[in-house]
Parts: structure tokens; C-alpha cells; sequence
């Protein structure tokens, strides 16, 4: 079946485009924008990442692995990641190495498949120079007296289609022109004019690079056209990212892009819903941001969280709570045991070849406009019946084929225990979690009640103020 997503440029679910196959040249060419590596990326990060992860692996399940090219670029050089240096008095590479490390590592534990190319924008310089000198030559920038280069918006009649901007503005009153737009620390401040190379400023330090129009540093919006021109072409198949970089980050690529190119810049677009926690944005202030590591700090696994950000279509916001991840371990835990029960049955049969697909309705539902609640539905339904129990053999085998297929899609690992040996059981996430619901809500008398019962199942709990850590107590 070809796969079908929504277009958020013509608002429709449209089919991808299908490479040749005859031509070993012909690769899907697959752009998401990464991450700004300054801090932990939080969950909805992950969110957006997984996603982008489940349709890189069903892209190559359907056309091939070496029939896919897909990149992620870093954001190692702009506004946040300057700070962070600064506020740490360190150098801009050095802060940016540390988080991209812990990026990929987090991406690692998650399952992600590493990108084929992870670009850097500070590795691309070059390229982001030449591009906007073209958009010069053409007269869709201009130099202001600062030595700062800014697109000149109303030089590109087709800008606004993506986000319809100008709908928008409508909408909410906001003229396009001569007003500040407070959507990110890149804007330009007096109109809707954006900047694509920033002169030099005390507050950048070291971070500066040469150019034909003085000292400065790339604005973020040319980072990702630049690189994605550098790595894929001009024109590409597949552009994603998360609904907040629909405008002005997308809305501005396309411009300087087309501008710079004079040719279509990506066949389709592609904007996942973000991710709440417990019904609101995630924020430090509201205690509710967490990383990767605040929930394996938890007890939870990094695939019960994979599982937890699958289960809502990615088309629509998804609520996180932590009970949802509690659901997943135990999903998880009927996955491993009916592969086990296949694995047993199957023995040292092989595989019919000519047998019929299973799990159809999981690929289904992924080619479906990425329906990853709908797969999961069909896995589960498809789980009951035929049971490893009712099967032959060869039947076995024949199963386990297409679960894993399933699996791969889906990027669950479900062939070895999730969680590691000395791993906190859900039970005393659970009493962890009601003792400091009995905290917060300052009955104290419940609190070490719960205290009293994890520490006699052998586990203590250190609170800091805005959360706690479990560990086991030494016997
Ligand atoms: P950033 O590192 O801020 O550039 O974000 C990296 C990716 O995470 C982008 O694609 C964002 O759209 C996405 N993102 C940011 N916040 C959330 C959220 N709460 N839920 C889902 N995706 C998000
Ligand atoms: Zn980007």
C-alpha cells in the first residue's frame, strides 16, 4: 500500500512520492528539523523525534532501506545556544557537544534510528553564506546598516501559503508589516522582514564568522535551508517538524529557499501536534517538564515512554500523564511474552514464505496518515486471536515474521527485558507516586505512612523540591 499523509502545505492526506525503484539513484529524500542542543531535550522534543522515527522506518519497510535518505540537522549556533555558553563560561562547542551527545543518547534509548546525516549548522557556514548571496544578487535581501542581512518578505508573492499567515493575522489583528512579531529571539523586531545573516554583537563573543557583509552569524531560518540544499537538493521529498515550526521557521525556509533556488522546496510537509503534560505546556516553572532521565530516575523504561508517545495520533495533541507510562510497561509486557510464546512454539521451524501477511491492519493503520493509536489497536487485536497456543509450527514462525515487522515499525523492542536487572517494579513507582501526591497535597500523616511501606519493601525516597529519586536501600 503507498503511504498517505497529511500535507499541512495543501491541508489534505496526499500519498508520498515512491522512488523508482529501477533507479538506484532515486532515494526518498526525508528533512526534520533537530534539535537546538543547549539543554536535556524534554519529552515533547521526543515526542515530535519518535514520530519522525516511525515514519523513517515505515518508509524503509515500504521502499527499501537503501531507498531513504533522511537528516536531522543540529542547531548548534543562535541565540539559546549562545547564552548557555555565556551563562556558563564555556565555549559555544563545548556546550554543544555535551547536549548533542546526550541527544543521541537519549535518541539510542528511545530506539531512534540514527539519521543518515546529522548536520551541523555551524559545520555549514559556507553554504548559508553562498545562499544568502544569491538572495542578494536577486534582491530578496538586503544589507541594513549594521551590517545585518534580512529576506525581504514582500519580495516572495507566495509567502504566507504554509502557515496562511495573513488569514491568520486577520485573525488575531496583527498586521504583517511594521509591527513586532514576538514568535522567536530570530526576528527581526520592526516588521515582518527576517534576518538571515546578524552582525556581530558583544553579547556573541567568539561565535562569528566572516562574510562578504562583515563579521556575524547565520539567523536559524537559513541554517536549515542551507542544509538541506547542501545534503539532499534542491528540491526534497519530505519536510517535518513540530507544529510550532510551521510558522515562522517553515514559512521562511520555503521563502529563502524558492528565492534562492527557483524551484518547488519540498514536495510535502509534514507538523506533529505537541505534547502536553497533565492537560497544560510544559514548563519548569509549572513542575511539569520532564526528561528522559526524570523518568527512568522513576523506574520507568525509555520504551514504555516510546510506547506512551505512540499511543495518541500525532496529528493531535497528546496529554501525557505518568499513569500513561504505567499502561505501557504492561503493555510492553504482553508483547515480550506472546513473542516468547511464538518463539517457543515456532522452534527450529521455518517460515512458509508463500504463508499469508499477518499484522495487515498495524501496517494498515501506519500507512493510514500515521495512525500509531490505530496500530497499536490492531497489534493487541490481532494478538488474541490467533494465540501461539492455537498454531502449528510453521504458523509460528510465519507470525513471528510479520511481528516483528511489526515491532520494527513501531520501534519497540520487545525481544529483551525492557527495564535493566536492578530496575524499580511499577508497584513502588506507584506507592512512590501516590507519597508524594500525599506531599504535595501536605498530608504528611499519609506521606510517611507510604514512607514507612516502601522502605519495607526495601526502597527510599529522596526528595528534592520539585521532585524525588528512588533508590534501594542497602541491606
Ligand atoms: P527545539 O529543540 O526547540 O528546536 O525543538 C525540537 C523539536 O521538538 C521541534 O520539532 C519542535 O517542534 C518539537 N517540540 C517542541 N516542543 C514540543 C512539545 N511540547 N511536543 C512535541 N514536540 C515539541
Ligand atoms: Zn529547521
Amino acid at each position: 500500500m503507498p503511504i498517505r499523509l497529511f500535507d499541512s502545505l495543501t491541508r489534505e492526506v496526499r500519498e508520498l512520492r515512491r522512488p523508482d525503484p529501477s533507479d538506484p539513484k532515486d532515494v526518498f529524500s526525508f528533512y526534520n528539523c533537530g534539535p537546538t542542543v543547549y539543554a536535556p531535550a524534554h519529552i515533547g522534543n521526543f515526542r515530535t523525534f519518535v514520530v519522525n522515527d516511525v515514519l523513517r522506518r515505515l518508509l524503509e519497510l515500504e521502499y527499501g532501506p537503501d531507498k531513504v535518505k533522511h537528516v536531522r540537522n543540529l542547531t548548534d549556533v543562535d541565540d539559546k545556544t549562545i547564552k548557555r555558553a555565556r551563562d556558563e563560561g564555556r565555549s559555544l562547542s563545548e556546550v554543544t557537544q555535551q547536549w548533542t551527545k546526550k541527544f543521541e543518547d537519549d535518541c539510542k534509548a528511545l530506539n531512534c534510528l540514527p539519521p543518515h546525516d546529522s548536520p551541523k549548522a555551524t559545520a555549514h557556514i559556507r553554504e548559508q553564506v553562498d545562499m544568502i548571496g544569491v538572495l542578494m544578487k536577486k534582491g530578496n535581501a538586503y544589507r541594513a546598516a549594521d551590517g545585518s542581512v534580512y529576506f525581504k518578505v514582500s519580495s516572495f508573492d507566495n509567502y504566507g501559503r504554509l502557515s496562511r499567515v495573513k488569514e491568520r493575522e486577520l485573525q488575531l489583528g496583527s498586521a504583517l508589516a511594521g509591527k513586532p512579531q514576538a514568535v522567536d529571539a530570530d526576528e527581526k523586531e520592526d516588521g515582518s522582514d527576517f534576518a538571515l545573516w546578524k552582525a556581530h554583537k558583544p553579547d556573541d563573543g567568539a561565535n562569528a564568522w566572516d562574510s562578504p557583509w562583515g563579521r556575524g552569524r547565520p539567523g536559524w531560518h537559513i541554517e536549515c535551508s542551507a542544509m538541506s540544499k547542501a545534503i539532499l537538493g534542491d528540491t526534497i521529498d519530505l519536510h517535518t517538524g513540530g507544529e510550532d515550526l510551521l510558522f515562522p521557521h517553515h514559512e521562511n525556509e520555503i521563502a529563502q529557499s524558492e528565492c534562492c533556488n527557483g524551484v518547488p522546496f519540498a514536495r510535502h510537509w509534514y507538523h506533529s501536534k505537541h505534547l502536553l503534560v497533565d492537560g497544560a505546556k510544559m514548563s519548569k516553572s509549572l513542575g511539569n517538564l520532564y526528561t528522559l532521565d526524570d523518568l527512568t530516575a522513576k523506574g520507568f523504561s525509555p520504551m514504555a515512554l516510546r510506547y506512551a508517545l505512540l499511543m495518541g495520533h500525532p496529528r493531535k495533541q497528546l496529554n501525557f500523564m505518568l499513569d500513561s507510562l504505567q499502561a505501557a510497561e504492561s503493555a510492553l509486557v504482553k508483547l515480550r511474552s506472546y513473542r516468547a510464546g511464538l518463539v517457543k512454539k515456532a522452534g527450529t521451524a521455518a517460515r512458509d514464505p508463500a504463508d499469508v501477511m499477518e499484522f495487515d491492519f498495524v501496517f494498515g493503520s501506519l500507512e493510514d496518515d500515521l495512525n500509531t493509536p490505530g496500530a497499536l489497536g490492531a497489534l493487541f487485536d490481532d494478538m488474541k486471536f490467533p494465540t501461539p497456543a492455537d498454531v502449528f509450527p510453521v504458523h509460528a514462525a510465519n507470525l513471528l515474521f510479520w511481528f516483528d515487522r511489526a515491532m520494527f515499525a513501531l520501534g519497540l523492542k520487545v525481544d529483551e527485558p525492557s527495564k535493566p536487572e536492578t530496575s524499580i517494579p511499577s508497584e513502588i513507582t506507584a506507592l512512590a507516586e501516590k507519597r508524594w501526591a500525599a506531599k504535595q497535597a501536605k498530608d504528611f500523616a499519609t506521606a510517611d505512612a507510604l514512607r514507612k511501606e516502601l522502605a519495607a519493601a526495601g526502597w527510599s525516597m529522596l526528595d528534592s523540591k520539585a521532585d524525588y529519586k528512588l533508590e534501594p536501600l542497602r541491606k
